[in-house]
């Protein structure tokens, strides 16, 4: 017997929101917004809405947008003030998003929308959170999957919170779990993790993953490195234990040490010498405290980020689909 969500729309409801943030996609927007459009065609029992986020592009991505609108219905645009980054970008967009359900997709098509009716399905089998995992990832370099696939299990391995491995931002959530996400209001984003905390009914299902079709990858290395920075920090305080630890390891070996220096003074006399190890250990120690008040470092960094509690991104302009807008008013 097949499950029926219980959180299935009402008729006249918005069922689906797909959630796009867009920095820089000129190129691909339409090619994107066709393909979705016809996979969505093939959905007829849903009724969805598109939200576009745009993220302070420098292109044309904007007026791109709202030329979709003209020709598209259900289509909401949305301008933030500047980039904010793809996190916030997702923020704006699940803040907005109406339906029951939401779907985030990237817009150079390397999350398929043509598994869109493979997620919807899960969902109507009673699952809050579909999972999409990454089984290859084509054209992007040897050194990007081989540190994808170290950082995300060493992401597992300090996170409190259960993080499946090789799940990019492309997955469904269901509308209860959007109103428990929407409810976390940190500052610095992460949302990876964010997306992972409710828990619910998950399940997850493997795909490859595509090529970029138009356009580059919006990630320098140093972001990469910047965002799983702030992935570990955002979700584990296992750096500041480890620190701890180490500081409890190098003290003990110090005094086991020290003793040894007292007891060999003591039956051989002092012998001024020592030069070479008498730096080691200093530059050691030196490095492992610069180490450790860097990760203090990183941790108030964080606080003080929250402290300011700004918000997450401001939007400069709004723009719907005019064949809503003409509905609207024809019913107001
Ligand atoms: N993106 C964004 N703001 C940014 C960077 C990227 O909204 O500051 C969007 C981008 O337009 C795309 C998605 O995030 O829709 C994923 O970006 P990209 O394809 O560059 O990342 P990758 O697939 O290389 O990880
Ligand atoms: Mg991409």
């Amino acid at each position: 017997m097949q499950l029926v969500n219980p959180q299935l729309s009402i008729k006249n409801e918005i069922t689906l929101s797909i959630i796009v943030p867009v920095y820089n996609e000129q190129e691909m927007l339409p090619v994107f917004h066709h393909h979705l459009a016809k996979v969505l065609s093939t959905q007829p029992e849903s009724t969805f809405e598109i939200v576009y986020i745009n993220d302070g592009s420098t292109d044309n991505s904007w007026n791109t947008m709202l030329n979709l609108t003209s020709h598209y219905a259900n289509i909401e645009c949305i301008n933030l003030s500047r980039n904010f980054g793809k996190e916030a970008a997702m923020t704006a967009g699940i803040d907005h998003a109406k339906g029951q359900v939401i779907i985030l997709l990237d817009a150079d098509l390397q999350d398929p929308p043509e598994l869109i009716p493979k997620m919807l399905a899960a969902w109507r089998q009673g699952f809050d959170v579909v999972n999409m995992k990454r089984s290859t990832r084509l054209g992007e370099s040897k050194f990007k999957r081989w540190s994808a696939h170290v950082y995300y299990r060493l992401l597992d391995y300090l996170s409190d919170v259960p993080l499946q491995k090789d799940v990019g931002d492309f997955r469904l959530i269901s509308r209860r779990v959007i109103e428990d996400i929407k409810q976390l209001s940190e500052r610095s984003r992460y949302m990876k993790g964010i997306l992972s905390w409710p828990g619910y009914k998950q399940t997850t299902i493997s795909f490859e993953r595509p090529e970029r079709v138009a356009g580059e990858t919006k990630w320098s290395f140093i972001q990469l490195v910047k965002l799983g920075l702030s992935g570990i920090t955002a979700f584990s305080v296992k750096p500041l234990r480890i620190a701890t630890w180490a500081g409890a390891l190098i003290s003990a070996s110090a005094f086991l040490y020290g003793f040894w220096i007292v007891v060999k003074t003591l039956i051989f006399g002092e012998v001024v010498a020592g030069y070479p190890s008498m730096m080691l250990i200093q530059l050691f120690l030196g490095g492992v405290q610069l180490l450790a008040i860097g990760i203090l470092g990183e941790y108030v960094g964080r606080i003080y980020a929250e402290a300011k509690a700004r918000p997450i991104y401001l939007i400069m302009d709004k723009e719907k689909s005019s064949m809503i807008n003409s509905m609207e008013k024809k019913h107001g």
